[in-house]
C-alpha cells in the first residue's frame, strides 16, 4: 500500500482484466454471540424481538432472491423460508425461556434443529448450510452489526472480501458488482476462476484492503492488479483511456480462433454451472473446453441422483449445440471439497486421495456420474468428451477409458494437471483420445507451492519457464500420438502466454469466456512462426518476467493493450 489516507493504491494480483470505479462495499465476517452476554429476564419480549429479526432476516433474503441468478436465486429463497420457520421460532423462545442471552439462544437453537436435520439426512440435512447463514444474519441483526457475507448490493459497487468461498461469489452478477478485491487468494483460487468466469475485474492479495471504510471510491483494475482509493480525476481519466485502447483492441471479431497465417486453435470456455452454460453458449466461442462438474454440487449434503444430474448436463449440452463440451468428471478433494464425496481428513489433501483417486475409490459416485452423462448425451447427440481429473499413471487412464467407453460415450480424455503425467503423456495418450492441461494444478506440483496459498503466489506465475518445459513434453507426447492437447488451466486465458501455449503445439485453449476476445486478438496478429519464437525465448528466460518480458518485446504493441 502506498499513498496517504485518503489517496492510496494497493498493488495486488491482477486475476480477471477490466477496470472500474465505484463506491467500496466490505463483506463482513459473521459475528459470534459474545460470552459475556447478560441473562434473558423478559422472554416474552426478547421473542418479540427475536421474531422480528428473523423476519427482516427473510425479508432481506427474499429481496436479494429476487434479484439472483438462476444459480444463487433457491439457495437464498431456502434461507428465507428456514428464518420463517415456525419451529425454529419456538426452539429459540424454549432458549429464551431458559434465561439464556438473546444471541446466545438464537445460536443453541439453531444448533439443535441442525442436529436434527442433519440425523433425518437426504434433503433436510442440506438445509443445515442455509440455517447457520439465518443465525449469522440474525446474531449480526441482534448485536446491531451488518448482515455478514456479501451485502445487498443497492448500487453498482466494488466488493471487498478477506476471502470469498464460491458459494458467495456465486451469487454475483455483473449489474451490482463492479469489481471485486480480496486480501488472500493466488490467480489460480476458485475466487479468480469464478470472478474472470463472471467477467467481474478482480484483484487478489490486496493486503489491508479491508481497512478502507465502506462506502469509499475506489478505482480497480484487474489487468494488472490495482486498486486507487479516492482516485483522481486524472486517474479515473487514464483509466477510462486504458478502458478505450482495451475496447478498440477486442473490437471485432468473432470468428475461430486461428494464428495470422490461419493456424487453428480452437477458443472454448470454461464453466461450471447450467447458468454459464447458457451464458456461455451466447458468447462466440467453439464451445466448452472444461466443464467443471463440481461446481454444480459444492454445497450438497448428498450425492445428486441420476436423474438429477442427467436434467443439468441436458440442459447444459442442448445449450451448445453441435459445438463440442469437454465434461470433467468430479474432481473432488482438496481445494474443491465435496461433502458427499469426502474420504476424511488427510494431512496433505492436495496429495492425497483426489479426483480420479478419489473416483476409484467412490466408485458409486463416478458411475453415477457417468451415467447421467451418457444418458444426457443419448438424448441431446451433442459432441461430448468426458475427461479425468488428475491422472497420473498409465494405469488410472485405462481403467477410466474403459468406464466411459462401456458406457457408449464418444470420445475420452484425461487432464494432464500432473507432472508425471505430462512427462509421459505419450504412454497415457495411447490410451485415450485427447488431453487437457489443468496448468493450475501443473503448476502447483511441478514449484510444490500450494495454489490455495497466496503468499506463494511468486511460484505461481503461470509464466515460469519450468511450467512451459513441462508443457512442452506433454505437447511432444500429444504430437507423437497424433492426438490434440489443450489447455484448460487459467494460463489459456493470458493472450500473451496463449501465444506461448499455441507456439508449443497446443490446439485449444480454455478460458472464462470474457478473456476469449482478448486471445482471439492476440493469436491474430501472430504467426505460427512467431508464436514458436516466442515460446522459445520464453523457455530460455531464468524466470517468469523474464520469460514475459521476452515475449512482450516480440509481440505486436497491441498486446499490451490487451491484458
Ligand atoms: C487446473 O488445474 O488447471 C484445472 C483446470 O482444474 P481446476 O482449476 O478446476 O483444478
Ligand atoms: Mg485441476
Amino acid at each position: 500500500m502506498t499513498g496517504d489516507a485518503l489517496h492510496t493504491t494497493f498493488h495486488g494480483i491482477g486475476v480477471s482484466a477490466g477496470t472500474a470505479v465505484g463506491p467500496l462495499v466490505i463483506v463482513t465476517p459473521a459475528p459470534k454471540a459474545p460470552d459475556d452476554e447478560a441473562p434473558t429476564t423478559d422472554a416474552a419480549a426478547a421473542s418479540g424481538v427475536v421474531r422480528g429479526v428473523l423476519e427482516d432476516v427473510a425479508a432481506g433474503l427474499e429481496a436479494r432472491a429476487a434479484k439472483a441468478s438462476e444459480h444463487a436465486r433457491p439457495i437464498l429463497e431456502a434461507g428465507a423460508m428456514m428464518a420463517r420457520d415456525p419451529g425454529l421460532a419456538v426452539g429459540i423462545d424454549t432458549q429464551l425461556q431458559s434465561g439464556k442471552g438473546i444471541t446466545t439462544a438464537v445460536t443453541v437453537a439453531v444448533e439443535e434443529y441442525c442436529a436434527m436435520f442433519e440425523s433425518l439426512g437426504g434433503y433436510m440435512a442440506e438445509r443445515v448450510t442455509d440455517l447457520r447463514d439465518v443465525r449469522d444474519r440474525a446474531v449480526a441483526r441482534l448485536l446491531g452489526k451488518p448482515e455478514p457475507g456479501v451485502p445487498a448490493l443497492t448500487e453498482p459497487s466494488i466488493l471487498a472480501a478477506h476471502d470469498l468461498a464460491p458459494a458467495e461469489t456465486a451469487t454475483l452478477t455483473t449489474e451490482t458488482c463492479l469489481g471485486i478485491i480480496t486480501e488472500i487468494g493466488g490467480p489460480t483460487s476458485h475466487t479468480a476462476i469464478l470472478a474472470s468466469q463472471l467477467g467481474i475485474p478482480a484483484v487478489v492479495q490486496a493486503v489491508g484492503i479491508m481497512a478502507i471504510p465502506f462506502g469509499t471510491l475506489v478505482a480497480i483494475d484487474g489487468g494488472v492488479g490495482e486498486i486507487t482509493v479516492n482516485p483522481t480525476a486524472e486517474e479515473t481519466g487514464l483509466l477510462a483511456e486504458r478502458k478505450r485502447r482495451r475496447a478498440a483492441a477486442l473490437a471485432g471479431g468473432t470468428g475461430n480462433g486461428a494464428t495470422k497465417d490461419g493456424y487453428p486453435v480452437a477458443l472454448l470456455a470454461n464453466i461450471g454451472t447450467a447458468d454459464d452454460a447458457r451464458k456461455a453458449a451466447k458468447q462466440p466461442v467453439e464451445g466448452v473446453g472444461l466443464f467443471r462438474t463440481e461446481f454444480l454440487f459444492l454445497d450438497r449434503e448428498t450425492m445428486p441422483t441420476v436423474e438429477e444430474q442427467t436434467a443439468t448436463y441436458t440442459e447444459v449440452f442442448e445449450a451448445f449445440g453441435d459445438r463440442r463440451i469437454v465434461v470433467r468428471t468430479l474432481d473432488a478433494g482438496a481445494d474443491k471439497p465435496l461433502k458427499f464425496a469426502d474420504l476424511g481428513p488427510e494431512d496433505n489433501p492436495a496429495l492425497g486421495r483426489r479426483g480420479i483417486r478419489l473416483g476409484m475409490i467412490r466408485t458409486e459416485v463416478l458411475d453415477a456420474q457417468l451415467e447421467a452423462l451418457a444418458a444426457a448425451y443419448k438424448a441431446t447427440g451433442a459432441d461430448v468428451r468426458v475427461m479425468a481429473p488428475m491422472i497420473a499413471t498409465q494405469a488410472e487412464a485405462t481403467w477410466f477409458a474403459a468406464r466411459v467407453r462401456a458406457l457408449g460415450l464418444p470420445k475420452v480424455g484425461v487432464m494432464i494437471e500432473v507432472p508425471a503425467a505430462a512427462i509421459r503423456s505419450r504412454g497415457i495418450l495411447f490410451h485415450v483420445d485427447f488431453a487437457s492441461l489443468g496448468t493450475n494444478d501443473l503448476q502447483q506440483y511441478t514449484m510444490a507451492a500450494d495454489r490455495m496459498q497466496g503468499e506463494l503466489a511468486d511460484l505461481l506465475n503461470p509464466w515460469e519457464p519450468a511450467l512451459l518445459d513441462v508443457v512442452a513434453l506433454a505437447c511432444e507426447g500429444g504430437q507423437a500420438m497424433g492426438k490434440p492437447v489443450g489447455v484448460c488451466g487459467e494460463a489459456a486465458g493470458d493472450p500473451g502466454l496463449a501465444l506461448v501455449l499455441a507456439g508449443l503445439g497446443v490446439s485449444s485453449l480454455s478460458m472464462a469466456p470474457g478473456k476469449v476476445p482478448a486471445v482471439r486478438t492476440a493469436l491474430g496478429l501472430h504467426t505460427m512462426t512467431q508464436c514458436q519464437q516466442m515460446a522459445a525465448a520464453a523457455r530460455a528466460g531464468t524466470n517468469a518476467a523474464e520469460a514475459k518480458s521476452a515475449v512482450m518485446k516480440m509481440a505486436d504493441p497491441v498486446l499490451a493493450d490487451l491484458f
